[in-house]
């Protein structure tokens, strides 16, 4: 679970400057996809079209194989972990901020103590960056940081789709290497992971997609792109 399809994709926010000119292209279920391309190439909208916050104005989506436009929202977000440019974080603890949404308040005070317990088994599990910060507050953290908990909610809630969309702050070298250290965590889960990015470390992708003018001005694996520059 987890194959994404574009077929001429395309967007605008004002209909006299096209953002996406008919964009295509496959993702495997389970492949990892850095979309790049400089700052307003439409990254982060691509990103936003795939979960429906915006709606396409021609060509389809699909996941799976189903046209994203008859699924419900519900099934959409259930199907699609989203890890925003800015984190919003509850001025609680790091573990409060990655167990909300785990715990059904509407279920017996058993059921969410269990629940509760097993959100706690699965933070031991986290990479070393996050043990220092468990115990923090939410709103003392940096950006980078913010990511990394959202990334740990929806390694959590395991999604076929994962969608990275990159920090607006720059991140410094270990913040980045904590974020991919989570992404190859998540990767492992065989979740379709769709970063639009500016993280050096584009490597660990399958295959980069360089968006420039309104459509893939290349696309290859890391050393495809090398070869051709
Ligand atoms: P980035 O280049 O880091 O992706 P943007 O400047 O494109 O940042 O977007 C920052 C935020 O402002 C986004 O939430 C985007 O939707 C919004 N935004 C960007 N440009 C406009 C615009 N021209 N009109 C309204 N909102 C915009
Ligand atoms: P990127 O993520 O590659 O930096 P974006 O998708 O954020 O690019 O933005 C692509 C273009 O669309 C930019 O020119 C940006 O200003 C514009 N834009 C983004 N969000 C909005 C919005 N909500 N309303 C109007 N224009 C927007």
């Amino acid at each position: 679970r987890g194959a994404i399809s574009f077929r001429d994709v395309q967007f605008a926010y004002d209909p006299a400057r096209p953002i996406l000119k008919g964009i295509s292209f496959d993702i495997p279920a389970g492949h990892t996809v850095a979309v790049v391309g400089p700052s307003g190439a439409g990254k982060s909208t691509l990103s936003r079209l795939l979960y429906r916050f915006y709606d396409i104005q021609d060509g389809a989506i699909t996941i799976d194989g189903q046209d994203v436009r008859s699924v419900t929202q519900t099934s959409l977000r259930a199907a699609i972990g989203m890890v925003p440019q800015d984190t919003v974080l509850f001025n609680d603890t790091i573990g409060y901020n990655i167990r909300y949404g785990r715990i059904d308040a509407s279920q017996a005070e058993v059921e969410q103590a269990a629940q509760i317990a097993q959100v706690d088994q699965f933070i031991k599990t986290l990479p070393d960056g996050y043990k220092s910060m468990v115990g923090e507050r939410g709103l003392k953290l940096s950006g980078g940081e913010k990511q990394r908990v959202a990334i740990a909610r929806t390694i959590l809630k395991a999604p076929p789709i994962l969608i990275l969309d990159e920090a607006t702050s720059a991140l410094d070298t270990r913040t980045e290497q904590d974020i991919q250290a989570a992404l190859d965590e998540v990767s492992k889960n065989r979740t379709t992971l769709v970063i639009a990015h500016r993280l050096s470390t584009v490597i660990h992708a399958d295959e980069i997609i360089v968006l420039k003018g309104g459509t893939i001005a290349e696309r290859g694996t890391h050393s495809d792109l090398l070869a051709q520059n």
